[in-house]
């Protein structure tokens, strides 16, 4: 997405296009386009030097009619109240995609993490839950980690809301460290649940995954996990990733057609998901250019890095053999570069979709939080798989019964499932 786009327009821009698809009602149109809560405050902080400085929160809930709203808390200095109000709209279509009981919601703090000592950054997190703690918990609003903020971060703002409602209260926000009340298998989440779906469209399209390849953006979280599923879930080859050379400041691919190894791979990447080049090179692995991943001569495509990396000026490079591309990035695909992968028919897998495992076991996580009692990591993935694979099935449905784009079945879905709790709720 380029930086000029205003996000929220842009994504009441996508839902007034599928509203319009749906005819739906004026008034629910109405009420969808617009959050239904905003919360903005102050946080006054101490630093470390002991001066106070004023710190800005918000706090967006788009839409509760499925269940109290979900979404992250970022830390990240260009975060303004739209992009905070898009991202929670995006929230309550990725929930309810996936059938999960939640609504949408995001927080956020214009400010960059790594300015602030350890302390100031603890100090902030519990000042933002001091002033909220009143409009959020597990059955109003639960929030999560985003760009900026780290587990640790919820587990002390965790602790700031059990200490001022006066019980422990786990279930009040997911992403905390598994020692700390978090969920086994939420690491591999996101991944493993992008090779679900890419599983079910190979099913869908008559695809042998064990002769399949692919081509992945990025090797950080998403793509780790996608990269391990693809080879060990499905038995198919990963002949190319990419990552971001921090020392360079530019991204390279590294590629063999023989396939790569991820554990080895892993095992040679950074925290922050850049590979070391020169132990790539030892191992017989061939090093080229940050896009070369997009034109690699393969079945799939899973774009696990960016928003905004396959445009209108660079989708024809990619190779006519590509039959699924499967978004574990969010916003990869910018609308030019989706016209085009539209008319050619390539089988696409959005976004919303595609990674919706995290936040599916981000839901897992409060229920476990709820009982007190926690499930194997199988346990977890395995109730992921089927809640990703029945999600997939009833996004086909919808596009073979429309004779619409993937994309485009998603949204229906998920609008059309947010406006029927609303007319069972007697909102509409
Ligand atoms: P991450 O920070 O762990 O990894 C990002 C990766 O992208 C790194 O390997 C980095 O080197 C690489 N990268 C950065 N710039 C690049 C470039 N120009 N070319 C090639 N590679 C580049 O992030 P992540 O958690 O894996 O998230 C990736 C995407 O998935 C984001 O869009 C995120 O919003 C989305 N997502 C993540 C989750 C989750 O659970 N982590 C859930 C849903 C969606």
């Amino acid at each position: 997405m380029a930086k000029s786009v205003n996000a929220f327009e842009m994504a009441q821009a996508q839902f007034d296009a599928v509203a319009e698809m749906l005819g739906l009602d004026p008034f629910a149109r109405g009420v969808l386009r617009w959050p239904m809560r905003e919360y903005r405050f102050q946080i006054p902080v101490r630093m470390d030097d002991g001066s106070m400085r004023v710190f800005f929160g918000i706090r967006v809930q788009h839409n509760d009619a499925r269940g109290p709203t979900k979404g992250g808390i970022r830390f990240h200095p260009s975060e303004t109240p739209d992009t905070v109000r898009a991202l929670a709209m995006w929230m309550t279509w990725k929930c309810a995609v996936a059938d999960l009981p939640l609504g949408g919601g995001k927080g956020g703090v214009p400010v960059a993490t790594a300015s602030l000592t350890l302390s100031e950054q603890e100090e902030l997190c519990r000042g933002y839950i001091r002033q909220l703690w009143r409009n959020i918990g597990p059955y109003q609003d639960i929030p999560a980690p985003d760009v900026g903020t780290s587990p640790r971060m919820m587990s002390w703002m965790m602790d700031e809301y059990s200490r001022l409602a006066g019980h422990f209260t786990p279930g009040v926000i997911t992403g905390k460290p598994i020692k700390g009340g978090g969920s086994r298998g939420r690491t591999e989440a996101t991944g493993y649940g992008v090779v679900f779906t890419v599983r079910e469209a190979m099913k869908h399209l008559n695809i042998d995954p064990e002769k399949s390849t692919a081509a992945i953006q990025g090797f950080g979280n998403v793509a780790q996990y996608s990269a391990l599923g693809f080879t060990e879930m499905l038995k198919g080859k990963v002949v190319c990733v990419s990552c971001w050379d921090r020392g360079e400041q530019a991204a390279f691919s590294i590629s063999h057609p023989a396939g790569l190894d991820p554990r080895f791979l892993q095992s040679i990447t950074d925290h922050y998901g850049s590979i070391d080049k020169d132990k790539a090179i030892q191992a017989g692995y061939q090093i080229e250019d940050g896009d070369a991943w997009l034109s690699k001569d393969v079945d799939v495509l899973i774009p696990a890095a960016l928003e905004g990396q396959i445009t209108g000026e660079n989708v024809g490079q990619i190779s006519e053999r590509v039959r699924i591309i499967a978004e574990g990035a969010n916003g990869p695909t910018t609308p030019a570069a989706d016209e085009t992968l539209k008319r050619e028919g390539v089988f696409l897998i959005p976004d919303f979709l595609c990674n919706a495992g995290g936040v599916t076991v981000s839901y897992f996580e409060s229920v476990q939080n709820q009982m007190n009692y926690y499930w194997p990591r199988q346990e977890v993935l395995d109730r992921m798989d089927i809640s990703m694979t029945q999600a997939f099935k009833n996004v086909l449905k919808m596009a073979e019964r429309q004779q619409v784009y993937m994309r485009e079945a998603a949204y229906m879905v998920a609008i059309q499932s947010v406006v029927e709790a609303m007319e069972l709720r007697g909102w509409l």
